[in-house]
């Protein structure tokens, strides 16, 4: 770490949302502060270069995993990470399989999700006024299509360039947590047809929609959920467990989506266009 104070000039195109075993080993990483009209984000922000793009981390539950995912201030953390320069997202995070087939180990690149959370601030256009005065207006943005789909195929070929064949496709339902799901539950999540079951995704792809940021899901299974399973349901220490085994692996795989994604100028996607036709009211940062 060579600094820690205010955003001042440091810069980033990339952002990857996840724990600090993505860029602890990383050689200069620059420690920055960013403060929000939302609040503070889960915690700083880690900058540094991977495939000579310069990318910001953020520990989605903050150093030493202290925030669980329905205190995480997601709105704050999508708006700081824009505020460096992000444009792109990537949002590695574990979850657990609602098929057999996805077994622990599997990595998956949802293309859909349903919200099942219960106390998320989800937008960023709800009326409020800033603390600057400006108000934002009330918008309506699409979300038909959640995750950016350069990204998704970034994502895919950067697994299969390392021998991790991944699941392209597959809606990942996102409960309030921290419990795991009941064996009913689960069972209904996987009789919808869904795919995988997590705590965090929404509404982080939501609000990256919201400000115009590319986001990209990535998810890795870490448990078979209650009810695709006989044995006595998910535990925490499992989690960790199968996390920590495929770690490596899945760092290797998102540096190499860093270095396969557009530069910020030649982003040709939906997530640019986003807001054709709205007024915001606020600036975006
Ligand atoms: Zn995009």
């Amino acid at each position: 770490m060579s600094e820690t104070g205010e955003s001042g000039g440091a810069r980033a195109e990339i952002g990857v949302i996840g724990g600090s075993g993505f860029y602890s080993f990383l050689d200069d990483v620059t420690e920055i502060t960013v403060e929000t009209p939302y609040g503070p984000p889960s915690d700083s922000l880690f900058l540094g270069e991977v495939a000579g793009r310069r990318v910001a981390f953020l520990p989605r539950h903050g150093r030493g995993h202290h925030l669980p995912p329905h205190r995480i201030n997601y709105r704050a953390n999508l708006w700081a990470l824009r505020s460096v320069g992000v444009r792109q997202v990537l949002g590695p995070c574990a979850v657990g399989g609602l098929r057999p087939e996805y077994g622990p180990g599997t990595l998956l690149v949802p293309d859909q999700l349903v919200d099942r959370t219960k106390s998320r601030t989800q937008t960023y256009f709800d009326g409020e006024p800033l603390p600057d005065g400006t108000v934002p207006e009330v918008v309506h943005l699409a979300f038909a299509d959640p995750y950016c789909p350069t990204g998704r195929a970034a994502a895919l070929a950067a697994a299969r360039g390392r021998d991790w064949e991944p699941v392209d496709g597959g809606t990942m339902v996102v409960i309030e947590g921290p419990r795991f799901s009941t064996r009913a539950e689960s069972r209904w999540h996987a009789a919808q047809g869904w795919s995988v079951v997590g705590m965090t995704g929404h509404p982080e792809a939501a609000l990256a929609r919201e400000l115009g940021l590319c986001y990209t899901s990535m998810a890795l299974v870490t448990d078979l959920d209650a009810g695709a399973e006989t044995g006595d349901g998910v535990t925490h220490e499992e989690v960790l467990r199968v996390f920590a085994a495929n770690v490596e692996r899945l760092r290797g795989v998102l540096f190499d989506v860093v270095g396969g994604l557009p530069a910020t100028a030649d982003r040709d996607c939906l997530c640019v266009r986003v807001h054709d036709g709205w007024e915001l009211g606020i600036k975006l940062p």
